[in-house]
């Protein structure tokens, strides 16, 4: 059974409490279209598994990242944002604008992106 947070948006999200655009689902991964969007295509991706952050990861979490990347390289695809070109991102913490304590990675693509990052 998965632990759900329950004062976490995005624990919310993957058990159905709050609505989001779904556009991936499988046993351990959710995807789903950023409220904000920042790019024609912005997806977050996030494991179901309730890890706040990146430098929280331990050994036996090893390969969640793992599925994240394919399931966005998988989503770039259906796209066809593969040739043009995407932006995965992660985002750890205060000074790297971490704003929702569930990791998610960010697939960004559909326009041209500046470098390097604000
Ligand atoms: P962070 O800054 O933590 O890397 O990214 C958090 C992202 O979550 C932001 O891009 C923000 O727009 C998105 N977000 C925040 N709240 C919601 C929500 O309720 N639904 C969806 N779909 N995205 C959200
Ligand atoms: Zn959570």
């Amino acid at each position: 059974m998965r632990k759900e947070v329950t004062d976490c948006l995005f624990c919310k999200i993957i058990s159905k409490q709050i609505p989001a655009d779904i556009v991936f689902e499988n046993e351990s991964v959710l995807a789903f279209n950023d409220i904000s969007p920042q790019a024609p295509t912005h997806i977050l991706v996030i494991p179901k598994k309730h890890i706040e952050r990146i430098s929280d990861l331990t050994e036996k979490d090893k390969g969640i990242i793992d599925e994240l990347v394919f399931v966005a390289k998988g989503l770039a695809e259906e796209r066809k944002i593969v040739e043009s070109g995407y932006r995965l991102v992660i985002n750890n913490n205060k000074d790297a604008g971490q704003a929702v304590f569930h990791i998610h990675l960010h697939l960004l693509g559909g326009r041209s992106l500046g470098w390097p990052p604000g």
